[in-house]
């Protein structure tokens, strides 16, 4: 055990998946920025992920280290280098990755032995990482990658069960007890949590809710303003210990940092600046729906026909798999949209994007990064929600915030989303772009973007909370070290810090 001058070390220990390790990689740089001493550990195919995150020219000093264990892909039955979620070929083969996750902790708690950091952030889909922590005597913190609005809903239906008192998968019915009389269906739980079903999913997060309970608490992509009467009921009343230290994506401040997040970008960032550079403020919507949603051919051409028929200018993201075959778009669509509407093919810098003065809409699917980084630049948003937490999030931005409106999506979906028709589309994207609508909507979301950028800088909410994590670790490896010198230490805390 070290000295008195010893620099909190703390190991961060991201899911394989891009929405849960980009913004892992941006909160251990936020730590090491705060000169605690971070490490990252991910697989070795995941490791380009991690750096390009990570960067050379970034505008911090202080960088995050990284080191890598083997991923045991064979072991768990999954095909070589499958060693992220995203690049899972099947449905079918998600267990199967589960279980590889799983095996990680034998090796994982080498390294603990190894470097022995006084801290471990792990994300929640590690439900072991709490007794590896454990077993080595060190605080275990869990991260979600959502906000407290959709961990508060989750968590009320699992209480309640309230969708099992409605006749049919369309009745709403509210989210008994959480604030805001919030309505949903049946149709929009994930098929798990509606069918009631026992399997791997289902056994997993039972095991990631049994962790999170033995764990120190929970840190939070998101900031108190945005969500303070969540944030005080997910504290207060469902008694949990949280900080909330975002948005981290916000800790990218020059091109390159915008630029280089997650995978390579599939178009130059010079050139899509220079293509925004030449539209006027709030003229260009922007189309993403994350890391791995897909969609139909016959549900692209949709989309496609929804935009030229909205007449707005946009950046639309389409799946690499779309690369090649252009089969999927209305003929002569690229030519018509010349100059008017930009389509990558791949991954886009989607910061670097969302943050140009150009854009004024999101098409999004709501994964929480994005919906964040959407509210962090200032855009109105049109939510399309597919899966995972998507629709509460949906919610938040349409009801609770008022900075976006729903596309229309009834059912919850794996992979590729439920289809939606041009006119919808259409409808959409212009409740967004244009009218009294569309500004009062921009002007509320430009209030929360404003206050996002308070709660990062010296003195805002996020960056206390982030001070009184670190403090809170600190006093923690202290009294362990006077513990192990055979001083009585006795740490006095309030209630809700127990
Ligand atoms: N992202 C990106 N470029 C893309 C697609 C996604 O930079 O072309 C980033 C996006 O900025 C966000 C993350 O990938 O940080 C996606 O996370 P999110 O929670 O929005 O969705 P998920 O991929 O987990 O469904």
């Amino acid at each position: 055990m070290g000295s008195e001058n010893h620099k909190l070390h703390i190991f961060f220990l991201p899911f394989p998946a891009h929405g849960h390790m980009i913004p892992m990689v941006d909160m251990a740089r936020l730590f090491a920025a705060r000169g605690v001493r971070a490490t990252i550990v991910t697989t070795p195919l995941n490791l380009p992920l991690v750096s390009n995150t990570i960067g050379t020219t970034k505008t911090t000093t202080e960088v995050p280290d990284i080191v890598t264990i083997e991923f045991p892909c064979v072991e768990a039955g999954l095909p070589q280098g499958c060693e992220n979620f995203d690049s899972i070929p099947s449905l079918s083969l998600i267990p199967k990755f589960l279980q590889a996750t799983k095996l990680l902790q034998e090796s994982f708690e080498r390294l603990l032995l190894q470097h022995h950091p006084d801290s471990l952030v792990a994300d929640l889909f590690f439900p072991w990482a709490t007794d590896s922590a454990d077993k080595f005597g060190i605080p275990r913190i869990v991260f979600h990658g959502s906000c407290s609005f959709s961990m508060s809903a989750t968590e009320c239906v699992s209480l309640h069960k309230p969708h099992k008192n409605v006749s049919s998968d369309s009745e709403p019915f509210v989210i008994p007890n959480l604030p805001g009389e919030i309505k949903i269906t049946r149709m929009v739980l994930p098929d798990f949590v509606r069918n009631d079903e026992d399997n791997e999913m289902t056994r997993t997060q039972k095991q990631c809710k049994e962790a999170e309970l033995r764990s120190y608490g929970v840190v939070m992509n998101s900031f108190y303003g945005l969500e303070h009467v969540y944030a005080d009921y997910y504290r207060e009343i469902l008694g949990k210990k949280a900080w909330f230290i975002g948005p981290v994506s916000l800790c990218n401040r020059d091109v390159k940092e915008k630029s280089y997040r997650g995978k390579q970008a599939s178009i130059d960032e010079h050139e899509c600046l220079k293509w925004l550079d030449s539209k006027k403020p709030n003229s260009v919507v922007y189309i993403c729906f994350g890391s791995r949603s897909d969609f139909t051919q016959p549900q692209l051409r949709e989309l496609a026909m929804g935009l030229e028929a909205s007449g707005q200018d946009f950046i639309w993201v389409v799946n690499k798999s779309k690369k090649e075959d252009d089969q999927w778009l209305p003929e002569g669509f690229e030519k018509r949209m010349e100059g008017k509407g930009l389509i990558i093919r791949g991954w886009a810098p989607q910061v670097l994007i969302l943050d140009h003065e150009a854009v004024g809409g999101f098409v999004t699917h709501c994964g929480w990064n994005s919906t964040l980084e959407g509210i962090s630049a200032g855009v109105a948003m049109v939510t399309w929600p597919l899966s995972a937490e998507q629709f509460y999030n949906e919610k938040f931005v349409t009801e609770v915030l008022g900075i976006g409106v729903a596309v229309g999506v009834k059912k919850w979906v794996r992979m590729v989303g439920d289809s939606v028709g041009k006119e919808a589309i259409e409808k959409g994207v212009r409740r967004i772009m244009e009218g009294e609508e569309a500004e009062e909507m921009r002007n509320k979301v430009k209030e929360f973007a404003k206050m996002a950028r308070q709660a990062v800088e010296e003195g805002g909410s996020s960056y206390l909370e982030l001070s009184a994590l670190i403090q809170e670790l600190g006093s923690s490896y202290m009294a362990k070290l006077f513990a192990a010198r055979g001083v009585r230490a006795t740490i006095v805390t309030t209630p809700l810090n127990l």
